[in-house]
């Protein structure tokens, strides 16, 4: 039997259902079905029994400068035995491995196969090709990914970019499986449920893109919200109404960036201290883990304990300043 290559992208947005999926076989393309993301991925695991534990490992907290602390923004919600990936920043891989080291091993790389996409932003998406392609190399099966518009497009281009590395893996004397990503472009609203974890995606106003996402986890032992970027979300403080971790995007209003009105980008893209410590304070998350904290001042670096002050100037509240590899 012919060997095939199913780099599927699945056209439907309702996850739960029968999925149809498209598999190209270096330009062919095929109609192929495929088992729901919730039932395929139920099978071999002791129904019931698993633990449904719930944990957030920050895997990079950084922007599109690249502090060799802060790895491109990814986030991994960890429940029980399954891990489930939000943004894929460049990094995300080898944060996760890192992550599976320091005793998350869900988080291995052959386990990355859920993953959730806030916007097409390249420091969000600089991963991708990564997330893709090494955790199939180590023998994972199936990738399936959740995002706005333009995130099957996105996943049809990266596939096609690595052609040859994946016509040469597979057909070559490396046997590869075939390569199953089934990627989604969503609408707001629940976009992905299984017996640990319910995930809603709301829409967050960030400048230009006509469509980012920030996502609700709910899951047995805890609620998350996640903004991606964002300028102020009155969706923000609706999906936190309360919740339990609140991952929120910063920066600070001393901070500069290098094009000519950064000040009314920034009001249209993002999400100042101050701006951050109302939503708190509207929200009153049981923690506030703030990430893709920005940026540079005048002098260098902005502190984190500076951000922190700026903040707890107006909220007072548990708040912390994320950082890679830190779990919540
Ligand atoms: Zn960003
Ligand atoms: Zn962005």
């Amino acid at each position: 039997m012919q060997r095939e290559r199913h780099c599927g992208i699945a056209w439907t947005a309702i996850a739960a259902l029968m999925l149809f999926g498209w598999a190209t076989t270096l330009g062919s393309v095929v109609a192929v079905q495929s088992e729901s993301p919730a039932r395929s991925q139920s099978k071999g695991q002791n129904s019931g029994v698993e633990k449904t534990q719930t944990k957030v490992v920050l895997l990079g907290t950084g922007t599109p400068r690249p502090y060799p602390d802060r790895s491109g923004p990814a986030t991994a919600i960890v429940v029980g035995e399954r891990a489930y990936l939000v943004d894929f920043g460049p990094g995300v891989v080898r944060r996760a491995a890192a992550a599976a080291e320091k005793g998350t091993p869900q988080l291995e790389s052959s386990n990355l196969k859920i993953a959730f996409l806030t916007h097409l932003h390249s420091d969000h998406t600089a991963g991708y090709p990564d997330l893709i392609l090494t955790p199939w190399v180590m023998g994972r099966t199936e990738l399936d990914v959740y995002g706005p518009e333009g995130l099957e497009e996105m996943t049809k281009h990266v596939l096609e970019a690595w052609r040859r590395d994946i016509e040469i893996r597979t057909t070559g004397l490396e046997q590869r499986h075939a390569l199953v990503v089934r990627a989604r472009d969503v609408k707001p609203g629940v976009v992905y449920q299984d017996e640990r974890v319910k995930v809603t995606a709301f829409r967050v106003p960030h400048g230009q893109w006509p469509e980012a996402f920030g996502y609700r986890f709910d899951t047995p032992g805890k609620s998350i919200v996640i903004s991606g970027d964002t300028s102020p979300s009155e969706e923000i403080v609706a999906h936190c109404q309360p919740c339990d971790v609140l991952i929120h995007e910063v920066y600070s209003p001393e901070s500069v960036l290098s094009m000519p009105d950064y000040k009314t980008y920034r009001a249209k893209y993002h999400t100042s201290t101050s701006e951050l410590a109302e939503i708190a304070n509207r929200t009153k998350p049981g923690i506030l883990v703030v990430y893709h904290t920005a940026g540079r001042g005048p002098h260098g670096r902005i502190p984190d304990d500076q951000l922190l002050r700026e903040i707890q100037k107006i909220y007072l509240g548990k708040v912390v300043i994320g950082h890679d590899l830190e779990v919540y």
